[in-house]
């Protein structure tokens, strides 16, 4: 699996919709100071779920819609598509590309798809579990992400081991499990009280 392709509109600095397609191996991107590069893995992380303002180096989550130029209106949306190649099937869905897709509006609202159908942050975040593309996989190391690792705590670092073996999914099922059987667990007390009080 290898990442294919970022589309950006209105996404910061990339008012214009642009497309930017991978080959396998290695890709540099190059460009002077201030030419957008690091705009570009903000949106990996954007379009992944990445909710901190901070780590996407803004102060309001707005700020990643393309804010005007002196001879640019503002624009109302940002969108950003990125599209994996699953052709080795790792991800579980039944398609050879897979696309992902958040939308941004200036009201707030954000919607995201998946092969352009409307999907939860959720749907996108169950997928990519294990293969370390989420927004804090491993697959995407930003500047400091080394020290980062590095001196976290043990309980962090081994969040990254748990993910690179493949255990995440089944931790999360078992996290859902449980919160289902607690809720059961609730309602059994709730309809036992019911019985005790017609009795
Ligand atoms: P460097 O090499 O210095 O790290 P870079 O190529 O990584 O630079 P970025 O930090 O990606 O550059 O881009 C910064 C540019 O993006 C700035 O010119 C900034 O004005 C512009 N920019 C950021 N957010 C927006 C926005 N919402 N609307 C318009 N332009 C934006």
């Amino acid at each position: 699996m290898y990442l294919k392709k970022v589309e950006l509109h209105g996404f910061k600095s990339f008012a214009n919709k642009i497309e930017m397609s991978f080959e396998k191996g290695v890709t540099a991107v190059v460009g002077p100071n201030g030419s957008g590069k690091s705009n570009i893995s903000d949106a990996i992380r954007w379009v992944l779920g990445e909710q901190s303002v901070k780590s996407l180096r803004g102060s309001k989550m707005e700020d990643v819609i393309f804010s005007g130029t002196s001879n640019r209106k503002a624009l109302g949306m940002a969108e950003v598509s990125l599209t994996l190649d699953n052709s080795s099937q790792m991800l579980p869905i039944d398609y050879e590309e897979v696309t992902i897709t958040r939308r941004m509006y200036r009201s707030g609202e954000s919607e995201y798809y998946l092969n352009k159908s409307n999907c939860r942050l959720k749907d996108i975040r169950e997928l990519l579990m294990d293969t370390g593309i989420g927004k804090d996989g491993y697959s995407i190391i930003g500047q400091g992400k080394i020290d980062e690792i590095l001196s976290s705590k043990s309980e962090d670092r081994r969040q990254l081991f748990e993910e690179a073996v493949g255990i995440v999914k089944y931790k999360h099922r078992k996290q859902e499990a449980t919160k289902k059987i607690n809720a059961t667990k609730d309602n059994l007390l709730r309809v036992t009280d019911i019985i005790h009080e017609l009795q």
